[in-house]
């Protein structure tokens, strides 16, 4: 009798134990991650000040995303938030400093994507939309589509009374300047006879290339409290772009990818490499099913499949663990992640050396 009532008791202590176990609040890391294009980014071609005006924003952006997740906010909140700041930025080619198009025109693209539900919206060349991957939150939200472009989208943008704005804010002296750079150029391509019809329609790829000069799309991926991934990415495409060009940014899978079984991921480069690749979603199978760590997956991409093709870019990941990684192949992607566990970074030249852990 007596054993029997001690047992019970010590039975009764016990799950009292495993009740309050559960009750303590577990400690999920949560983390931010974002980019503002890869390219020609060197400290030789760039000064102290412009540097300064860039880690100002991009400081801020991440800062935003970071409030969201570390106040219980979602993983797509925090993406969409930051990416706004970015895109009211004239310094990144994304929503207010998004590259010309070859009739001077903005066309920008926009994705996000919730890892959760393998939910995503985008919005492909559309115009005079003040924040496109708002746009892009709505088309996931609130249709039961995933990509719209160019009319039917702002026409719907209109019908959410989404905030527009007219041409002179979207007017930046140096995307300008640039279009008309690149415009000179294939003029003078044009007119050397040895080079074919096939190859002028392709140059203003290929003067995007060789330059490489050119640089802007924002991207972010988060992880929130909850163990929610997403990810997000907005641009204005490549400079000069003609015939309704859409890059790799509104595609999913191509430009951005969430899914909460691997990771988030944001590209940025010359889109049509990572639309061949489908380099967001290959990041995430090698994850998935070779069993790659972020840093492999997204190595494997850039540094093979892509450069091997001849493209030029940059991605970042942030996969389930909290582990963030970003690579590229050009001279420099300007980026930038903030963790729970304190450490947090903004690089805007050649690769680190340092563990992204
Ligand atoms: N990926 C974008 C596009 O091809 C451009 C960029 O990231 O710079 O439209």
């Amino acid at each position: 009798m007596r054993f029997l009532l001690i047992s019970t008791l010590l039975f009764i202590i016990s799950c009292n134990k495993k009740e309050n176990e559960i009750q303590q609040p577990q400690k999920i890391p949560f983390a931010i991650v974002i980019h503002g294009g890869a390219g020609y980014i060197s400290k030789e071609n760039m000064p102290l000040e412009k540097q300064k005006k860039y880690k100002i924003v991009l400081e801020k952006a991440l800062n935003k995303g970071y409030e969201i997740i570390e106040n219980g906010g979602t993983a797509i909140d925090a993406v969409q938030n930051t990416l706004m700041i970015l895109e009211d930025s004239p310094l990144f080619n994304a929503g207010r400093g998004a590259v010309y198009n070859n009739q001077g025109k903005n066309k920008m693209d926009a994705s996000i994507m919730d890892g959760k539900t393998l939910n995503a919206g985008a919005v492909a060349g559309v115009s005079n939309i003040k924040n496109p991957i708002q746009l892009a939150r709505l088309v996931m939200d609130s249709t039961k589509h995933v990509l719209l472009a160019g009319k039917g989208a702002e026409i719907f943008a209109e019908q959410q009374q989404l905030k527009f704005e007219n041409d002179a804010y979207f007017y930046t002296k140096r995307q300008h300047e640039y279009l008309l750079k690149v415009q000179k150029r294939e003029r003078e391509i044009k007119l050397q006879k040895s080079i074919s019809k096939t190859d002028i329609n392709n140059s203003n790829i290929q003067i995007h290339t060789l330059e490489n000069s050119k640089y802007g799309t924002v991207g972010a991926v988060a992880l929130d409290k909850a163990g929610n991934i997403a990810a997000a990415t907005s641009t204005g495409g490549l400079t000069n772009k003609k015939y309704g060009r859409i890059g790799d940014s509104p595609i999913i899978g191509a430009g951005t990818y969430a899914n909460n079984k691997t990771c988030g991921v944001s590209c940025t480069g010359t889109g049509e490499y990572f639309i061949r690749t489908l380099a967001a979603h290959e990041v995430s199978n090698l994850i998935q099913y070779k069993k790659r760590s972020a840093k492999e997956a997204i190595k494997e991409v850039i540094h093979t499949q892509i450069n091997n093709l001849g493209g030029k870019g940059g991605i970042i990941i942030l996969d389930k663990q909290g582990n963030i990684a970003w690579d590229f192949n050009t001279k420099g992607m300007f980026r930038a992640y903030k963790k729970s566990t304190g450490k947090n970074k903004i690089a805007f030249f050649e690769m680190d050396t340092v563990k992204l852990k």
